[in-house]
């Protein structure tokens, strides 16, 4: 430390003066050795108490600034350390004590300190530490240490080897907890890379894989697919039960496709409910195939999510690299492609990207624009009647009023081809409309041409229920057209029926107090839960037809439909099975107590003039 002369007070100066004053007397005055040895005594004397008094403060300050250290360092989490290595001994400053987690009487030799270090980057540290000793070097190092079992923090440390002629050699350096900003920028990493749901890589780290992986597969000549997966109806998920019974269901599937692929394949999330593959190093477009067969088939089981139990169904497309695209951009948008393919052909399947289909895609877009047109001019929308006969009578009790759209170029439109376009873009509302006022002023006619008491079943799409207007609109045709509200009824679907909101609870009872019936339509195969249906006040169970389709051959599926019926008749409903097609189907279902009775064998669904033609000609013998 250098003495500073402006740290010197007033007084020292002084005493320095008559000091320096009486050296200076004596050695001119003094006459005897008595006196010479007088003086100089007290010329050291003072000369002493000069310094003493000088040095006190800056001793002061120097501990002070000691302090300060100290407290610098522990704010900071930097402590500093040195090691001799001719004496082999270790002086820690007190915040490695802190950062080490030990007290700060702790006796710590040098092999200790080295062996915080994490197994993982211990020799990194030594190779490190070893080659600054021999080079007399600086080093800089980034390392773990652990603490206990379970945890660990990460260090920086900074130092500098000094060897001296003299022989001496030290290691002096400051160690830092980098901890917390490793854990930052892990977590911005995160945020940029994984989804914050699900955990999955989102749509930039996949990119940035999948152009890897391409690039590594050019230089070897190998394959990799992209496996493009839509869950169908997650909308109606997420309006019926909630967001959060939506997000627990993503989560809850992202960790049952993690279980279906490779440790080396990538799974991201690419957006609400889809979810993008990259299937590494396949050998031909079969293996892709097969692992989207193992995916459909795991998603298709019984899932508990919360209190839900649901059944879940995928759409998906793949695109295989090099057959399909050379880049991961073109990749994914053809897998998307095959997706939407996939979804056209009914769902629950899977579709391998093609040349043709980049064609369907444009032909999508088109459609969605001429679907406002045909809502507008309402002729393009016409409806087709499928008779429903009673298993009592054999008679026609009713019809099922099933929409088609005459498209002016690409003809005969059906509604699993449109109503989801409708649905996604808003449209189903207006579409709603024309199709109710379509088919109420339809029963009229029916009325008009002598045949009365005919029921009429409207389908109602999910979104129609977000509308505040749906009932007044019903209520209004109905007054209209003078027809009676016992004539109509409204299939919905069981996500929509199970709704628990109370708009869907207000809808449905509204519409049961005018007098028209609810029917949940294709029974069986949703998220039905008895408790909604004695909660709703509905009237009809349609037994889906997947239940009659094999109910000669597949013993399950006919206890499934004998079981339904048999509930709907304890709670006093009435039942409907659909896609009956053969007599044995009709014998069977009548035998279980089945009341009516829909599909090929008896009819198919025709436009209203073929439809009144078909009353006419039908005799319950037929
Ligand atoms: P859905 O309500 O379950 O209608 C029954 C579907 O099964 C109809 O198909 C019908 O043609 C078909 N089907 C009837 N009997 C048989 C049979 O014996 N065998 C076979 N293989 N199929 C049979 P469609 O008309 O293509 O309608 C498909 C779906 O589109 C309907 O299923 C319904 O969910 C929806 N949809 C139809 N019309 C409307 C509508 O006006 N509004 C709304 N929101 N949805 C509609
Ligand atoms: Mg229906
Ligand atoms: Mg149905």
């Amino acid at each position: 430390m250098k003495l500073n002369i402006h740290s010197i007070t007033f007084k020292s100066q002084l005493l320095l003066i008559i000091s320096i004053l009486m050296f200076l007397s004596y050695t001119i005055f003094a006459t005897t050795y008595e006196n010479i040895i007088l003086l100089f005594m007290l010329s050291i004397i003072i000369l002493s108490y000069y310094l003493y008094k000088s040095l006190r403060p800056l001793n002061e300050e120097i501990s002070q600034k000691e302090s300060h250290l100290k407290d610098a360092q522990r704010i900071a989490k930097i402590g500093s350390w040195e090691y001799n290595l001719v004496t082999k001994t270790l002086s820690l400053s007190d915040e490695i004590y802190r950062i080490l987690g030990v007290k700060l009487s702790t006796d710590i030799g040098w092999e200790d300190f080295l062996n915080y270090v994490d197994d993982n980057d211990y020799n990194k540290v030594i190779t490190i530490l070893d080659n600054a000793i021999k080079n007399g070097s600086q080093f800089d190092l980034r390392y773990a240490i652990k603490l206990n079992k379970n945890k660990k923090i990460h260090i920086q440390t900074t130092g500098k080897v000094r060897k001296k002629q003299d022989g001496s050699a030290k290691i002096t350096a400051v160690s830092m907890d980098i901890s917390n900003e490793i854990k930052n920028k892990q977590k911005i990493e995160e945020l940029a890379y994984y989804d914050s749901l699900t955990g999955l890589a989102n749509r930039a780290l996949l990119k940035d894989r999948m152009s890897k992986s391409i690039q590594f597969a050019k230089r070897d000549s190998s394959k990799l697919a992209a496996i493009f997966l839509d869950l169908d109806h997650f909308k109606l998920i997420n309006d019926t039960l909630g967001h959060d019974t939506g997000d627990d269901l993503l989560v809850y599937i992202s960790k049952l496709l993690r279980e279906q692929v490779r440790e080396a394949d990538t799974i991201s999330r690419f957006g609400g409910d889809e979810f993008v593959i990259l299937l590494q190093n396949i050998h031909n477009i079969n293996d892709a195939e097969l692992v989207a067969k193992k995916i459909q088939k795991a998603l298709q089981e019984k899932h508990q999510i919360g209190s839900h139990q649901l059944y879940v169904t995928s759409s998906i497309g793949v695109s295989i690299f090099p057959e399909h695209a050379d880049n991961a951009d073109d990749l994914i948008t053809n897998a998307d492609t095959a997706m939407y393919e996939a979804k056209k052909s009914g769902r629950n399947g899977y579709k391998i990207y093609s040349l043709n289909m980049g064609k369907c895609a444009n032909k999508q877009l088109n459609l969605e624009q001429s679907l406002v047109e045909a809502i507008k001019d309402k002729e393009q929308i016409e409806i087709y009647y499928q008779a429903k006969i009673d298993s009592a009578t054999n008679s026609v009790s009713g019809a099922e009023a099933l929409v088609r759209w005459n498209h002016p170029t690409l003809g005969l439109v059906f509604p699993d081809n449109f109503i989801y376009i409708a649905e996604s873009t808003g449209l189903m509302v207006e579409l709603g409309y024309v199709i109710i006022e379509k088919t109420i002023s339809q029963i009229a006619k029916f009325n008009e041409l002598g045949f009365i008491g005919l029921k009429v079943a409207i389908n109602l799409s999910c979104r129609q229920f977000q509308d505040a207007n749906l009932v007044s609109f019903i209520l209004s045709t109905i007054d209209k057209y003078g027809v009676l509200p016992s004539q109509i009824e409204f299939e919905i679907t069981e996500t929509v029926s199970m709704s628990n909101t109370d708009e869907t609870l207000r809808i449905l009872t509204e519409l049961n107090n005018i007098g028209v019936s609810i029917a949940i339509d294709d029974f069986g195969t949703g998220y039905s839960s008895l408790m909604y249906l004695k909660k709703f006040p509905i009237n009809t169970l349609k037994i889906d037809r997947s239940f009659v389709m094999d109910m000669e051959s597949d013993n399950n599926d006919r206890e499934i439909a004998k079981t339904i019926i048999l509930m709907a008749n304890s709670l006093n409903l009435s039942t409907v099975a659909e896609g009956v097609e053969s007599q044995e189907q009709a014998n069977l279902l009548k035998e279980m107590g089945c009341n009516h009775l829909q599909g090929y064998l008896f009819s198919k669904p025709i436009p209203k003039n073929e439809f009144v033609q078909f009353l006419q000609d039908y005799t319950p013998n037929s």
